[in-house]
């Protein structure tokens, strides 16, 4: 089996190629080629969470598990806190052929999602970027926002401000203008990116202004929530995967509202393969329920270790 550190990821992955693996993961998953297993995710005690993402791609050949979690005490001790590494089995032997380090894959993945649906949804004169949110994921989200379309202006607000001056040092890295905003200035936006671990929503339905696009990222576990569910209703709701969607994504809110139904939500993948429509008009609000699923980390997983592999830089190691 061969062996893939966290050391070797950021020189191995671009964003280009995580967008790519996913993209092409939730095509598959559209088509009926790949399917993710139920999550497992349990709550350790003093605020750790650890679980499971798996899935099988039989076009991409790809079978594996995320296992990883949350840990808050890491930070304490110099380490970040979300852990997670990615096993990749034979799919037809099922044994072990690489343990790939997941902590950056995991933002390189979550910010290839957000930007795909940006790339399939947002309207193409999209100019101001709306960001909410300003921590570890958050930095990942901008850049590849900034890769799906021409904006000219970044706009941010967070439920604590100090943490903005990250995201301010970023967009400035991309040579784009940079204001801190109240929520109801989010209407000058034309996509907007949540990513927050909120336990409630701050973003409402009257700070959007038709036309916008929105990638809801934060919201990947039963209980938090980003965005008003009247916006939901509002909307054209759109998911990596709708048993998430409506279980712990931002549509478990209105679904339990009674205010849509998991039949109004459709699969990014389904657009991607022409199955469904996207954006259909330039005032219509399109919502991205980006819930992470287990088949985005095997599909970056397994490009990282054939990158790994042709430049001769996994580890091979007997099990
Ligand atoms: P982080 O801890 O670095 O940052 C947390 C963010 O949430 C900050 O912006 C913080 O200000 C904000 N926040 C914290 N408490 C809040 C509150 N009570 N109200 C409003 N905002 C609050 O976390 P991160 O690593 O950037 O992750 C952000 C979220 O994204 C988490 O919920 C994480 O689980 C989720 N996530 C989702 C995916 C996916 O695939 N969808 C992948 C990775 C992470």
């Amino acid at each position: 089996m061969f062996v893939v550190p966290e050391r070797l990821i950021a020189g191995l992955m671009t964003p280009e190629d995580a967008f790519g693996a996913v993209e092409a993961v939730f095509a598959a998953m559209a088509r009926g080629e790949a399917r993710n297993f139920p999550v497992v995710r349990e709550a350790l005690g003093e605020g750790r969470q650890y679980g499971f993402k798996s899935g099988l791609d039989r076009v991409g050949s790809a079978l594996g598990v995320k296992a990883g979690g949350y840990f808050p005490g890491n930070a304490a001790k110099g380490i970040i806190n979300h852990q997670s590494t990615v096993f990749l089995f034979d799919p037809d032997t099922g044994i072990l052929q690489a343990a790939v380090a997941g902590n950056l894959l995991t933002a390189l993945r979550t910010a290839a999602a957000s930007a795909i649906s940006i790339d399939w949804l947002a309207r193409r004169d999209a100019r101001v970027l709306g960001m909410i949110g300003a921590g570890h994921q958050a930095a990942f989200q901008l850049r590849a926002a900034a890769r799906a379309r021409d904006f000219d202006r970044v706009i941010a607000w967070n439920y604590h401000p100090d943490m903005l001056s990250r995201l301010e040092t970023v967009a400035g890295d991309l040579g784009l203008p940079f204001e801190a905003v109240p929520l109801d200035r989010m209407r000058e936006a034309d996509v907007i990116v949540t990513i927050t671990s909120a336990p409630a929503f701050s973003l409402a339905a009257k700070h959007v202004s038709p036309g916008t696009h929105l990638a809801c990222m934060g919201t990947d576990t039963a209980g938090k929530q980003e965005i008003e569910p009247a916006l939901l209703a509002r909307a054209r709701v759109f998911t990596d995967e709708v048993e998430q969607s409506v279980t712990l994504g931002e549509a478990q809110h209105a679904v339990a509202a009674g205010l849509i139904r998991a039949g109004d939500i459709t699969p990014i993948g389904s657009v991607i393969t022409g199955k469904a429509p996207g954006r259909r008009s330039d005032d219509e609000i399109t919502l991205f329920d980006g819930t992470g699923v287990g088949l985005q980390d095997i599909a970056v997983a397994a490009k990282v270790l054939d990158l790994a592999r042709a430049q001769g830089l996994a580890i091979e190691v007997e099990l």
